[in-house]
């Protein structure tokens, strides 16, 4: 604990705007911290996306390396090292057992609560913050800065509210039913608070598939398959969709493949649809086959290939004389068309901008107003690499907060 956090009697009024993972985060924090919580969400209960997340599972963090884990947040690193330093994985899964939530690492090293679902986990954390004294104030939605304060709407109508510190944790723009829809952005850019527009995050792509192969393939996975983008290669699955493409190996190429598309540059994965065979050993295996055989009999037998990978390959224009299958199967180009809506992917990119916030993410030109989660210029992978920088965002500027107001 920081010096300056034992020292606030009495204790000051802080307002949390937005009840998701970083707004609960820093609830929990300040409460147990004998601070005044009120939080304020729109939504009729708190934590929806948090419970969407469990719904396949919620992978709360990753076991790999620490040094390897803090590169996932690229170049926004610089300003989310310190925080994920003050709020570890381990230190995550401490948090999530103490609240009753034990935790567990699966085969590729993403961290689940054993009963894999985030209600359980949610409901202890609430009762938790009730207890501490938290007053969660649903169906109210903020409106706008007013002077010093904000304009809070009510079931009873607007009123005005002025706590001695405010913290932000609104959220992207992803799954807008939910509760986050990134309107802030709008009274933002009024009070020339410097944000980057939210984009998807982790998300699929639209392909052009013919009228045929999506009809027939559509919900089929791809596995497993290499992807490569200029030095980026990885070992994967993705699935195909009746617009396009889905699934993890695509999620982790989207913020090159999205940005290339929003620079009007070609999107495009280079798929090794055989990665356990060479070149060589192909070319050898195809040969041996029976000149009389089809095609599809060929691959299959020779290459191994699915059906949907076959199909895949009917996807290309036919082969040019010069030009060679196997190089077809080993350098598959899969070229993408534009990203999914916003509305239904797992995250968005953009957010308030690390340059308009001190290191303790409060705004420089608006004292007392900090800022946590995916509402912040950050992006990250599936993995459980979005919820870990919430809640360590969450907690980072609250430490701040009891900061700043100790000293007024
Ligand atoms: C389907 C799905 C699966 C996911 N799975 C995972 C996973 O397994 N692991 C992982 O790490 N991440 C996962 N994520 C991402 C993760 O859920 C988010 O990154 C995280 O919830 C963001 O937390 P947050 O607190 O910043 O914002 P949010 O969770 O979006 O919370 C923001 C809150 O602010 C409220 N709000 C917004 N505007 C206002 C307003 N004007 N007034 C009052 N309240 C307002 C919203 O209603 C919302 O409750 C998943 C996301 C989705 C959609």
């Amino acid at each position: 604990m920081r010096e300056t956090e034992k020292r606030i009697a009495p204790p000051a009024d802080f307002a949390i705007i937005g009840g998701g993972p970083a707004g609960l985060m820093a609830a929990d924090y300040l409460s147990r911290h004998g601070q005044k919580v009120t939080l304020y969400e729109r939504m009729p209960t708190v934590g929806r996306k948090f419970l969407m997340a469990g719904k396949s599972g919620l992978n709360l963090t990753h076991n790999e390396d620490f040094e390897r884990f803090i590169t996932r947040y690229g170049d926004r690193l610089p300003f989310l090292k310190p925080m994920i330093d003050s709020f570890t994985p381990s230190d995550l899964r401490q948090w999530a057992d103490d609240l009753g939530a034990e935790t567990y690492v699966g085969t590729s090293g993403k961290v689940f609560p054993k009963a894999m679902k985030a209600s359980p986990l949610l409901r202890a954390w609430i009762s938790r913050l009730q207890e501490q004294g938290v007053v969660i104030k649903t169906r109210h939605e903020w409106l706008g800065f007013k002077d010093e304060g904000h304009i809070v709407r009510t079931p009873d109508g607007e009123v005005f509210i002025k706590p001695d510190a405010t913290i932000f944790a609104l959220g992207g723009a992803s799954w807008p039913k939910l509760g986050s829809d990134g309107g802030w952005q709008k009274e933002f850019a009024a009070h020339s608070i410097d944000f980057e527009p939210l984009k998807p995050a982790n998300c699929g792509f639209d392909v052009d598939w013919s009228t045929g192969f999506k009809e027939r393939f559509a919900g089929e996975p791809v596995k497993t398959v290499v992807a490569r983008a200029g030095d980026h290669r990885l070992q994967g699955e993705f699935v195909i969709t009746p617009n396009g493409v889905e699934g993890s190996l695509i999620y982790a190429f989207a913020a090159d493949l999205r940005d290339n598309l929003l620079g009007n540059q070609k999107a495009m994965l280079t798929l090794d649809l055989a990665p356990a065979q060479t070149t060589e050993k192909l070319t050898q295996a195809l040969q041996r086959q029976n000149s009389k055989a089809s095609l599809s009999t060929k691959l299959r037998k020779a290459a191994g290939l699915s059906p949907v990978k076959i199909a895949l390959l009917r996807e290309l224009p036919p082969l040019l004389p010069h030009e060679d299958i196997v190089d077809r199967i080993k350098n598959y180009p899969l070229t993408m068309q534009k990203p999914r809506p916003i509305e239904e992917v797992i995250s968005s990119a953009g957010g308030v901008c690390f340059g308009a916030l001190n290191e303790d993410l409060m705004l420089t030109n608006r004292a007392g107003t900090f800022i946590a989660g995916e509402m912040l210029d950050w992006e990250a992978p599936t993995g459980g690499y979005l919820l870990t920088a919430c809640f360590a965002t969450g907690l980072h500027c609250v430490r701040g907060a009891l900061q700043w107001v100790s000293q007024k």
